[in-house]
């Protein structure tokens, strides 16, 4: 058995979705289980949706309804055999009247709360996986659609959700593998449900995660997330798009790359692939004759110190000066106090006997850390950063890589460095402005000769 996930642009339309029966037919004797991300850009839809009915905004919500029925009924019926067009059009009507109610009870409360932002973002993979099992069957691909959140069973921790293992692998185990072995099995990704049957979903870009999980649970031999570029890239190609394919890449680096903003994986993907050591391929659905990249146990030797550079973008520097605290002990400890209190995450750490910089990602609640921080130390915070982050098993034995990184970046002033405990990676932070200079001029460094072993 293999997993195969089809991401949103890989489902776009009708024509993608046809794009991936072929490819899910040509590795059919493989006994191909499909994970499917929404139809293009749906979840972002559906949360516009879910914020202009707190808005009040009536008219607005019930237009991007209605256009979002109207595309799925336009792309769906392209790929659905005549005779099953009355059902679609039954599902495609009862998914849509529930939501309808769904979002029309949020705009009467005025309140949106994780929970219901998982309801209404669930529809998008329950919409997907309906029509693209309908359309494997209309392109002679026997197909059964199971519902997602009737084996993945989560915490509920709303918008975030973790899965709880044993139980998801139980069910995995009894109802997607015997399936399996008669028909290709079609799943949403991203969405489940808790213990007590309420629809969660695992953040944003979750379909990966979902994928690596069933591929845990039904013990595949091969995870395949396949997507819009060739593989993972020696950079995200809309900073910097002279990078290089990555053909091999071990958990641990890819782990790295994915934290730290190569949206390609969502970082929870290899967590399960690890533990029962099945290898991830990243493939490109648009050129699926791409070899893409294999994520492996095995660290191929590289004579390129470093494999990828991950970017961040939309990061805040907090920086922390406290003379008081000097060498007192526990002023860590007060100031991640204070962050977990608020729930934002700290991504970057840097300390000096007297300060501390950190970055976050998410400024939700910084107003409410920083007044908080004020009462023991000076606090400092500049928006429009990003982090960048250099990745490779080879940084800790190669010397100078730290030189070369500065060395190469001339003029680019770096903010803050740190280099993680892993030792598999070197990450700084620059200004947002400069990022695709930074990005550009480390390609110069690092990857003006390729290990043909390593890179394409
Ligand atoms: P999907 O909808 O298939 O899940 P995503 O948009 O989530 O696709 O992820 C694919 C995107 O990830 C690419 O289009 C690219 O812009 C971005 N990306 C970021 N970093 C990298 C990288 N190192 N290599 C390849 N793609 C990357
Ligand atoms: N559809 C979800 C999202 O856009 C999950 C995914 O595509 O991975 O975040
Ligand atoms: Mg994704």
């Amino acid at each position: 058995m293999i997993v195969m996930k089809f991401g949103g642009t890989s489902v776009e339309s009708a024509q993608a979705i046809e794009r991936v029966a072929g490819i899910v037919k040509a590795r059919q004797g493989r006994r191909p289980v499909v994970v499917v991300s929404a139809m293009g850009k749906t979840t972002n839809k559906l949360l516009a949706i879910a914020n202009a009915a707190i808005a009040g905004q009536r008219d607005e919500y019930i237009r991007q309804l209605h256009d979002l029925r109207d595309f799925h009924s336009r792309e769906a019926r392209l790929v659905t055999p005549l005779a099953e067009r009355a059902v679609l059009d039954m599902v495609l009507d009862e998914h849509f009247q529930e939501l309808t109610e769904l979002v029309k009870g949020i705009a009467v409360i005025g309140e949106l709360t994780p929970r219901s932002i998982d309801a209404i973002s669930s529809y998008g993979e329950r919409l997907s996986s309906y029509v693209v099992a309908l359309a494997f069957n209309h392109f002679g691909l026997p197909a059964v659609h199971v519902d997602s959140r009737k084996v993945i069973v989560t915490d509920h921790r709303h918008t975030q959700a973790a899965p709880l293992y044993a139980e998801t692998y139980r069910r995995l185990e009894e109802t997607v593998a015997p399936l399996a072995a008669e028909k290709v099995v079609v799943m949403g990704g991203f969405i489940g449900s808790t213990e007590d049957g309420v629809t969660s979903t695992l953040g944003r870009g979750g379909s990966d995660f979902t994928a690596s999980i069933v591929g845990a649970g039904i013990r595949a031999e091969e995870i395949q997330i396949w997507t819009d570029v060739d593989g993972m890239l020696t950079a995200d190609p809309t900073v910097y798009p002279g990078g290089h394919r990555v053909k091999t890449i071990s958990f641990a680096e890819a782990a790295e790359l994915a934290y730290f903003g190569a949206k390609v994986l969502h970082p929870a993907t290899v967590i399960p692939a690890v533990e029962r050591d099945i290898p991830v391929l990243i493939l490109n659905s648009r050129r699926p004759e791409v070899p893409g990249t294999r994520i492996s146990r095995d660290t191929v030797p590289s004579k390129n110190p470093v494999k990828s550079i991950a970017c961040k973008k939309k990061i805040t520097l907090v920086n922390i000066t406290s003379s008081r605290m000097f060498m007192a002990h526990g002023f860590l400890r007060r100031i991640f106090e204070v962050f977990d209190r608020h729930e934002t995450s700290v991504d970057m750490l840097a300390t000096s006997e007297v300060s501390v910089s950190l970055t976050v990602d998410n400024p939700a609640r910084l107003d409410a850390v920083r007044l908080e921080l004020e009462e023991f130390a000076e606090v400092s915070t500049e928006p429009g950063q990003a982090i960048v982050c250099l990745v490779g098993e080879n940084i800790r034995y190669t010397p100078g890589v730290a030189a070369g990184v500065f060395g190469a970046l001339g003029g680019i002033n770096v903010r803050m460095v740190s280099q993680g405990a892993s030792l598999l990676n070197l990450g700084f932070v620059v200004d947002e402005k400069d990022l695709a200079a930074t990005v550009e001029a480390l390609h110069s460094r690092f990857f003006a000769e390729l290990d043909p072993a390593v890179f394409d």
